[in-house]
């Protein structure tokens, strides 16, 4: 049953296999994108009549859509733990989110990171330093420590992370990293494209100096996404795009234009109104939920899986840190014999399941953790893995029948 207020929209949605058979879709395909929230089509689907320009306008209309694109604003300030001086600026996704940051860090700022970041986090940093992919949480902490010493004293540092691996689930020591960062007057970025859906992320608490995520793994559509953080670099940054909305004054001479401070500075253009009204509702919802309640569920479920595969010989998982570190609903894996996109569509055309294949944009990272992975099983795995995902509407029967799928795969 669904958690209360957290139904999803096309949790049973009819596919009709090659071989006639119309059974229900299975969607373990969470990670790369969640299914829309009940509540948020139906946030949207309210605005939509009143659809109307956002800042621009004293009409009803432009009122109504001003209020309620700066009150999701602030549920997802309230999400995110924000600081009362923290900006919280709306983007596209994530990876719009951190190039934003990464046109915002003050010239010669150094970027620290690991080499298994997904690419949102590894590409857009002009100047940075990247650690190898860590064995065990204290070896990330130690690499960090260690980079951090040597870099000089008197350029702006900041340091890139994952909350949660979108290959691997394995939740990363975020506050332990911030503090690591802090100590060395550095700055923490969290990527938590993966982690906010399933953990609460708070830059009060966990003391992180700014966060990034995408609608669309938080049960939103696409087209939204938040860079949320300290104020300074952002207010003295050049802005993210130039134009209307992102300015305060501008005279006639060519250059002679004065930029708000503020998220303004950051969104100019006509904004995604629906996306952030989609977004904010997805926060409430969440934030408003029993989160003990969904994540008991889901590791739940994720137990099932990984026991499931562990009990397969012919398919072992990935994974950066030990067997038993902490994760999210993710579970990559390979089956030995078989290549990652004939296994994902044999689940698809045998058994209506979808899950993902590939290196899941973390190239680095994928190919150690395949290679790890086929020394501990002691057989090939080839050069690409299958990704399964959990959310709200997964069901042991779901779980299940992943497995039963890979199990006609042993040879
Ligand atoms: N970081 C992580 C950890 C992700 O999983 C993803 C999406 N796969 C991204 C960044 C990029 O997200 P988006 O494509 O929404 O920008």
């Amino acid at each position: 049953a669904a958690l209360p207020g957290l139904a999803v929209l096309g949790d049973r949605l009819p596919v009709t296999l090659p071989d006639g058979r119309t059974v229900d879709y299975t969607n373990l395909d969470y990670a790369a994108t969640a299914p829309c929230l009940v509540a948020v089509a139906d946030a949207v689907n309210e605005l939509l009549p009143w659809h109307a320009s956002v800042h621009r306008g004293a009409g009803a209309a432009s009122r109504r859509c001003t209020f309620a694109y700066e009150r999701a604003r602030e549920t997802i300030a309230d999400f995110l733990g924000a600081r009362p001086d923290d900006h919280v600026i709306f983007t596209r996704n994530t990876t719009d989110a951190l190039n934003l940051l990464a046109r915002a860090l003050p010239e010669q700022t150094m970027v620290v990171g690991w080499a298994g970041e997904h690419h949102a986090n590894l590409l857009p940093w002009p100047r940075s330093v990247r650690l190898p992919v860590p064995e065990s949480p204290d070896d990330a902490i130690r690499a960090l420590a260690s980079a951090l010493a040597v870099l000089e004293r008197d350029t702006p540092v900041l340091v890139a992370v994952t909350g949660a691996s979108n290959v691997t689930g394995e939740v990363w020591p975020i506050e332990r990293l911030a503090e690591v960062a802090h100590r060395y007057g550095a700055r923490i970025v969290v990527d938590a494209a993966q982690l906010a859906v399933h953990r609460p992320v708070s830059l009060s608490e966990s003391t992180v100096d700014y966060v990034a995520l995408s609608g669309h793994k938080l049960y939103a559509p696409f087209g939204v996404g938040v860079l949320a953080g300290r104020a300074d670099w952002l207010d003295a940054a050049e802005p993210y795009l130039a134009g209307g909305g992102a300015t305060e004054y501008v005279g006639d001479a060519t250059h002679d234009v004065r930029w708000h401070a503020g998220p303004a500075r950051h969104e100019a253009g006509s904004p995604n109104l629906l996306g952030a009204v989609a977004l904010g509702t997805a926060c409430e919802r969440i934030a408003a939920a029993d989160r003990g309640a969904i994540d008991a569920r889901e590791q739940a479920l994720l137990h099932r899986l990984r026991s499931g595969i562990e009990a397969l010989p012919h398919v072992a998982e990935l994974r950066t840190f030990s067997a038993d570190h902490e994760r999210v609903g993710i579970v990559s894996f390979a089956v030995a014999g078989v290549p990652a996109s004939e296994v994902s569509e044999h689940l698809a055309d045998r058994y209506g399941i979808g899950v993902r294949d590939g290196l899941f944009c973390a190239h680095p990272l994928g190919r150690r953790l395949l290679a790890e992975a086929s020394a501990r099983l002691g057989r090939p795995l080839g050069g690409s893995a299958v990704r399964a995902s959990i959310g709200l509407g997964t069901t042991p029967e779901h779980i299940d029948r992943l497995l039963a799928g890979l199990s006609d795969l042993a040879g």
